[in-house]
């Protein structure tokens, strides 16, 4: 990753969170090289679990990620219903399509990032370019 202030690309994606870098995973999927101009300098695994939904799950799948995922992170096989106190009410087998998988959000931004610089090439991300607006 570098600061380079020359940047030519047909699509520019403000941010490298985990919504920039599955936008540009996307796009490079469908034949379009975008750049991602992201503010901060340095690209930092911050956050907390969270738990990825089956509509964000199917998008990863078709990105060919679902195997990187799993490694990082806890797939849902069953879902549980609990009483307030904490009595098993009802408990299910999740089918593959309801799955979802909890992943801390630093770790899933690190590997969407390796992907991007993999696919895309190492002058896809360029940290320290904050962008300000668009004409
Ligand atoms: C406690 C907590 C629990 C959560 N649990 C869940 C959960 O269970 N499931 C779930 O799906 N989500 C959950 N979320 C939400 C999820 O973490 C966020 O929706 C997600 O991380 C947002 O990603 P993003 O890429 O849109 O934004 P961000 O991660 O905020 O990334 C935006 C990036 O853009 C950069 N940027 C901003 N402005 C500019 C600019 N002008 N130019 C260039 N770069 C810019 C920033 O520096 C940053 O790197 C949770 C959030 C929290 C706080």
């Amino acid at each position: 990753m570098s600061a380079s202030p020359e940047t030519t690309s047909d699509v520019v994606i403000a941010g490298a969170g985990i919504a920039g870098l599955t936008a540009a995973l996307t796009l490079n999927a469908q034949g379009i090289r975008p750049v991602i101009l992201e503010s901060t300098r340095e690209i930092k695994p911050l956050g907390v679990d969270i738990n990825l939904q089956p509509p964000a799950v199917e998008v990863l799948t078709r990105l060919r990620l679902r195997e990187r995922l799993e490694k990082l992170g806890v797939p849902t096989s069953s879902a549980r219903y609990l009483a307030r106190e904490g009595t098993l009410l009802a408990e299910r087998t999740l089918s593959p399509e309801e799955q979802q998988i909890a992943v801390h959000r630093g770790e899933l931004q690190n590997m969407l990032l390796d992907t991007v610089l993999e696919r895309l090439g190492s002058d896809a991300v360029r940290t320290g370019q904050r962008v300000d607006g668009s004409s």
